[in-house]
């Protein structure tokens, strides 16, 4: 069996970044994810897209390692890791971003960036990165994380997740409940981190922001991916049916009839 590539490494070769196969997942007896199919490679930008309780999250939790698969097999750069633990997944290179961020809300923007030296790098190392790429938590760096706009927050969480250098960024629902203009900054900042090589899994209810930047579109009903392919690759009917007029949107996003 294959090693995963060492940790802190951008991955541009091999085999997919995540890798998905017949999976199954189920919340004690009751099976939500139905046998998908799902493959991730370095610098791409997978949209798993669809309405409330396709199971968009629950894949996601498998692929973060919270929950492990009842059948089917997962797979990390090429290893077969179904039931390895988050912070051993994370240690490999997968880094989650939960639905409602993550960030220490009683701690500063410095102090909750301090965090992440945990991880080996250097405090200054962690710094520069995150006010670099983000440079209005440079701005707030002394202000609790707590007291920040949701826009920003989500920053500081993918700031704190980016410090780990990892593979593959797990993003779930980080449109939720903000305004389109700092949805279309978070998206254009996620679009910039996948030029660097990480692989990006997110989830959207919400497609238009996430159709602009995908490279790729899983469209999930009911536990099933019902289509699959570029954004402009996704039939239109189910595009209409599935993402609304959302489907239709800018740049990018899937015909509609
Ligand atoms: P949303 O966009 O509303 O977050 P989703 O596509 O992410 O939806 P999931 O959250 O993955 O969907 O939910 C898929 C199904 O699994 C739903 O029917 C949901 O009720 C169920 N489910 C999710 N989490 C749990 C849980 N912890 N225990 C039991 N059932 C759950």
């Amino acid at each position: 069996m294959p090693s995963p590539e060492p940790e802190g490494q951008l991955h541009t070769g091999g085999p997919p970044v995540i890798e998905l196969r017949g999976l199954h997942a189920a919340y004690g007896r009751i099976e939500v994810v139905h046998g998908i199919d799902l493959s991730l490679g370095a610098g791409r930008v997978l949209a798993l897209l669809g309405p409330n309780g396709a199971g968009k999250s629950t894949v996601l939790a498998v692929a973060s390692g919270r929950l492990v698969p009842s059948r089917g097999c997962f797979h990390v750069l090429g290893r077969h890791v179904n039931g390895i633990a988050p912070e051993v997944l994370a240690r490999a290179g997968i880094c989650t971003i939960p639905e409602g961020r993550a960030v220490f809300p009683n701690l500063t923007v410095a102090e909750n960036l301090r965090m992440m030296t945990y991880t080996g790098k250097a405090l200054r190392e962690v710094q520069a990165r995150a006010y670099d790429r983000f440079p209005r938590l440079a701005e707030r760096r002394a202000q609790l994380a707590g007291t920040l706009s949701g826009g920003e927050q989500q920053m500081l969480a993918m700031a704190r997740a980016l410090a780990s250098e990892p593979a593959a960024l797990l993003l779930d629902e980080i449109s939720m409940g903000l305004a389109p203009l700092i949805v279309d900054e978070l998206y254009e900042l996620i679009a910039d981190i996948a030029t660097q090589g990480v692989a990006v899994l997110l989830t959207e209810q919400f497609a238009r922001a996430a159709l602009g930047v995908a490279t790729e579109v899983a469209l999930m009903a009911q536990g099933r991916i019902v289509a699959q392919g570029t954004p402009g690759e996704i039939p239109s009917d189910l595009a209409a049916s599935y993402l609304g007029s959302a489907g239709g949107g800018g740049a990018g996003s899937p015909k509609v009839a």
